[in-house]
């Protein structure tokens, strides 16, 4: 239980701050920062970084601004508890992604930082300038408030997420000593709900899967699927092939939505293989299509691994080419994992779990909703180094990533309060 008197001083102090915080994410949003292999200019994120250093300053956290790469500079702000109280780390990024072409920005430009009915626009006001400012809002609403916390508190602003460079962004946080008894990664968590806690999401693969045909003129089509034409004597079209691998695929598909499951997953069917490019045949050699490939990004449960559901796969595969008589003598190629990405859990026991709970519901008057987040973040870096971790922060995902990009500013000032009373609860005061 958090003290009443606390919770009405550490809101209030929140609140009185929402014009800073405010004028803070259109600051930030008003930077690109792309992630820079897809950028032109490379300092877009160190000088984000500058604009919060300042602000953390102000409020009385030490920081730590240091280079990793040329032009690409962390960030972490620094509280020293006194009182031997748990320690926390706050985490985000200050990278983006493309915003695409400016046209498509219809409602207010990608650097605008535009506020339009109570939004902040821009790309990155939800993924996520907006959760690191609400991170050091947070702190600074403690202090403004005279609260101090017993543990320490690092607010890790960091590079390089979108790509994931982890050994240039959180990675390298965490190698410079930062680190702590629990982990927030402060990316935006709803749906379902505004500032739901994720204490789990899945693990990502990419699959590529490769499928041989047997080129011809393109006058033989007639030959392939005539009854009685010669079939696989003059020719076998890769796509037509790909496509009986893309249907057993999807049958594996629906599988999963019946045999995988995580507690943190109350949706059925989000463990998925998820078809993103299809690529065969040429038109310049006017011929039947030799060669069709795949590429997938499989989401997979927590508790499974990425050699294990490559296996999986490979196996289903190698199983329905049986079927076939091309794909018996030609098995498809699979190449898996080319690339993964962690998946975390933390289990809803987890002291962390609790706090956050137990501060949700101090802010938002109603039971805290724990949840699985449906996309991977630095969070599985992080539990990765052993530190419990959940995700929970301002801005819905539906967003992220798209034009029009917005957060809500009262998203924002809930987001701070949380994480406030997370730390009031956690690290004491
Ligand atoms: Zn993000």
């Amino acid at each position: 239980m958090i003290d009443a008197k606390v919770r009405t001083n550490v809101l209030r102090a929140v609140d009185s701050l929402k014009d800073e915080l405010v004028q803070l994410v259109c600051d930030m949003v008003r930077i690109p920062s792309v992630t820079p292999d897809t950028a032109v200019e490379i300092s877009g994120e160190t000088r984000v970084n500058h604009v919060i250093k300042p602000v953390m300053e102000s409020c009385g956290l030490e920081t730590d601004l240091w280079e990793v790469e040329k032009g690409r500079a962390n960030l972490v702000g620094i509280w020293r508890g006194k009182g031997r109280g748990r320690s926390l780390l706050l985490n985000g990024h200050v990278d983006v992604v493309p915003p695409g072409p400016p046209e498509k920005w219809t409602v207010a430009g990608p650097w605008s930082g535009e506020i339009i009915d109570g939004k902040i626009y821009g790309r990155g006001s939800t993924d996520m300038k907006g959760g690191v400012a609400a991170a050091v809002f947070a702190m600074k609403a403690l202090l403004k408030a005279g609260y101090r916390p017993k543990g320490d508190v690092f607010i890790q602003s960091v590079v390089g997420e979108e790509h994931h460079e982890t050994y240039a962004g959180t990675g390298a946080a965490l190698q410079r000593g930062y680190r702590a008894d629990a982990a927030i990664v402060c990316e935006p968590s709803s749906p379902p709900h505004r500032l739901s806690i994720n204490t789990a999401s899945p693990g990502l693969v990419v699959m590529h899967v490769k499928v041989k045909g047997k080129a011809a003129h393109i006058s033989m089509r007639d030959e392939l699927i005539r009854p009685g034409g010669r079939g696989a004597a003059v020719g076998v079209s890769a796509i037509d092939k790909v496509f009986l691998v893309y249907q057993a695929l999807l049958k594996l598909e629906e599988e999963w939505g019946q045999t995988k499951h995580h507690p943190a997953f109350i949706r059925p069917g989000h463990f998925v293989l998820f078809p993103t490019v299809i690529q065969g045949g040429d038109i310049l050699t006017a011929s039947i299509p030799e060669e069709c490939t795949m590429m997938y990004i499989i989401w997979y449960p927590p508790q499974d691994t990425a050699e294990g559901v490559a296996e999986e796969i490979q196996a289903h595969i190698a199983r329905f080419a049986q079927t076939d008589p091309w794909l018996r003598e030609n098995p498809p190629e699979v190449c898996v994992p080319l690339f993964s990405l962690p998946p975390f859990e933390t289990s809803q026991e987890e002291p962390i779990c609790k706090a956050a709970a137990t501060a949700s519901e101090a802010v938002f008057n109603r039971p805290a909703i724990l949840y699985g987040s449906g996309y991977t973040s630095d969070a599985g870096f992080i539990r990765q180094a052993g530190i419990p971790t959940i995700v929970v922060g301002p801005g819905n995902v539906e967003s992220a990533h798209g034009f029009n990009e917005c957060v809500d500013i009262q998203d924002l000032l809930d987001a701070a309060k949380l994480y406030a009373m997370i730390i009031v609860e956690w690290c004491g005061i």
